[in-house]
């Protein structure tokens, strides 16, 4: 073992850094050149298929047999024209990896002459033989069939490895019977249930709005570690994370990594992967060293949701096979080492109106700031109502090693919303029975013109808190390196609808008796906040005082995956997720199993 490590270690020293090519100096030249994006099917589609292409990638309308035939044939030539061979449907079943099943364009027909063929049927929907993948009891295996279907909404794009080029089609993965057999699905479920309830509260302040967009900005963290040390540490390649030896005289004591240097060769490699990304449009913008040695993060510019969540993925995938180039193994496993920071991937997470508001951003009009405060008020109380679904969406076995670890949030999900707001809800709380005399300005009587637009603490933020306010987003830090970032999505979605149904009826009732709308609005804000102020936590989630604090106010801190689980399965939750249309209650238990088998197996990998 030390021989090979020494021999290791001469390999990784002596290796030369891997020279990048790109294909332009200029980003804009080539960003986006492997997606068949807007541009490529406004060029390439008649005017009467590209509107239904773009109505159901707005509106999720369904596009006709002819119109998928044409988009195919588009597909097609322009694939084929970029030296592609092979197309497949690219989706995200339960394993909780992407899946892919190559077949070819060329078919021989029945005289034996070679054509080059790819219908709209195809495009639209394939039959993989499933029967491998979980379905938590969904499927048995004689009936395993599954199907995966085109989701428009997401630009097809083109994989590049070596030499071999495949048009992948991003699709969700249902069974025979229409279950979900996949994250996707009910991803898309949830944002249209979202944009539903947040575009009826909107309508409250601006009758314009007709759609809201849920965004997410998902930053990746991940180690790096050369082929040859990694492939001498059989604990890394099986498990994906060191289960033995001792800690090293210097880990991350002095913090000289975080924001240090970039090494030369991890450069070339960041440098590599950033541009294949960018040709496929994935907006990677920041990098940097991480706190831990050989730790480092890569975070794009935020996306409707759905599209960020299928760009995450695809970036991983990206840097696996990059890396691969450049000598690395990417670790993208909660805790590799001990004694020093694990991975997350923090969710940035807001919702924009189609009339281009950001409704998690403070502004500097009152009128703005009162729908600002509904959104950011209603957030914090579905964390707090159902903060158990949270947790469980973020929990795996890698993840358990990280919570509560090194700098990693711990199992209590609470929320932090910094000092200027604190104050701005504490105000709210306590005006409780303002009269609103004739002639007197509404918002300055009711607090609202406090609400300050930039937020000072914005940059002094608390690093601790799983649930973060940063100025104009929340960040959900408790999820981790290797997640499908569809998973918290899905939930945190799901109940910010159902808490903003809530609201709405709440709202309408209170109206009955208060003629001012804005009253009955922060008539019943203010219930909220006191209702959910429990959640809210300044401090150092880390300390020791905040467990017992947390266990006084009541939070659940719930430490390991099987029993976070449970709350997908409770009662309430199977009511919710059902009545929303997000998964029904066989779809929930499938679910659980699933990720309880993915649990128990991954355990025995990673033994304590
Ligand atoms: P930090 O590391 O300080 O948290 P970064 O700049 O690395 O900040 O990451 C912030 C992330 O938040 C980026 O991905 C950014 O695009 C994203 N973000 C910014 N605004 C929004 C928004 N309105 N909705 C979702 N994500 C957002
Ligand atoms: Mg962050």
């Amino acid at each position: 073992m030390a021989i090979q490590r020494f021999k290791a270690l001469e390999y990784a020293q002596n290796r030369p850094t891997v020279a990048v090519n790109f294909p332009s100096d200029k980003v804009s030249e080539y960003y986006g050149i492997n997606t068949f994006n807007d541009r490529v099917m406004r060029a390439t589609l008649s005017a009467e298929v590209y509107k239904q292409v773009s109505q159901a990638i707005r509106q999720g309308m369904t596009i006709s047999a002819d119109a998928a035939d044409a988009v195919a044939a588009a597909m097609k030539s322009w694939a084929i024209g970029k030296g592609v061979t092979h197309y497949t449907h690219w989706f995200q079943p339960l394993t909780g990896a992407t899946a892919e099943k190559h077949d070819a364009f060329f078919d021989v027909d029945s005289k034996g002459d070679v054509i080059e063929k790819f219908k709209g049927s195809a495009l639209v929907q394939q039959e993989p033989d499933a029967s491998s993948f979980p379905s938590g009891g969904l499927r048995t295996t004689f009936e395993a069939r599954g199907y995966t279907a085109w989701d428009p909404s997401s630009p097809a794009f083109i994989m590049e490895n070596g030499n071999s080029k495949t048009l992948c089609i991003p699709t969700i993965f249902v069974s025979y019977t229409g279950e979900a057999l996949d994250y996707k699905t009910p991803l898309l479920r949830a944002l249209h249930i979202l944009d539903k309830a947040a575009t009826q509260v909107c309508q409250m302040f601006d009758r314009e709005v007709k759609q809201v967009i849920a965004t997410l900005g998902p930053e990746q963290e991940y180690f790096l570690v050369d082929k040859a040390l990694y492939y001498a540490r059989p604990d890394l390649v099986l498990a994906g994370r060191t289960v033995f030896g001792h800690e090293p005289a210097k880990g991350q004591q002095l913090e000289d990594h975080y924001f240090g240097s970039i090494p030369a060769r991890v450069r070339a490699f960041m440098a590599d992967f950033e541009q294949e990304c960018v040709k496929l449009s994935i907006p990677v913008r920041t990098r940097h060293n991480e706190v831990a040695p050989s730790q480092f993060e890569c975070a794009p510019t935020f996306e409707e949701v759905n599209l960020a969540v299928d760009h995450n993925l695809l970036l991983m995938d990206v840097m696996r096979k990059v890396a691969s180039k450049h000598h690395f193994e990417v670790l993208f496993h909660e805790k590799p080492f001990a004694g020093i920071n694990g991975s997350g991937k923090h969710n940035n997470w807001s919702m924009g109106t189609d009339t281009g508001v950001n409704l998690l951003g403070p502004s500097t009009k009152p009128k703005e700031n009162l729908q600002f405060l509904t959104f950011f008020i209603n957030t914090i109380k579905a964390v707090h109502t159902y903060s158990a679904l949270l947790r469980a969406s973020i929990a795996s076995a890698g993840n358990d090693y990280r919570l509560g670890a090194n700098e990693a949030p711990p199992a209590i999900v609470s929320v932090f919303i910094g000092s200027q707001l604190m104050e701005v809800l504490k105000e709210l709380e306590e005006n409780a029975s303002i009269k609103v005399e004739k002639g007197e300005n509404l918002y300055i009587k009711l607090g609202i013109d406090k609400v300050p637009p930039v937020l000072l603490d914005n940059t002094d933020r608390n690093r601790t808190s799983p649930f973060a306010f940063t100025g104009n987003k929340f960040e959900f830090r408790a999820a981790g390196s290797s997640l499908n970032c569809a998973s918290p999505m899905t939930i945190l979605n799901t109940i910010v609808a159902e808490q903003l149904f809530k609201f709405k009826e709440e709202v309408d009732k209170e109206s009955e008796s208060e003629s001012k709308k804005e009253v009955a609005i922060v008539n019943v804000l203010r219930r909220y906040v006191k209702e959910a102020k429990n959640v809210l936590f300044e401090g150092d989630n880390y300390s020791e005082d905040w467990v017992k604090e947390a266990e006084r106010r009541g939070l659940p801190n719930v430490k390991s995956t099987p029993l976070a689980l449970d709350a997908l399965i409770s009662e309430e939750a199977l009511e919710l997720f059902e009545r929303l249309g997000v998964l029904n209650h066989s779809e929930m238990h499938g679910r659980h199993e699933i990720l309880l088998e993915h649990f128990i197996k991954n355990y025995r990998l990673n033994p304590e």
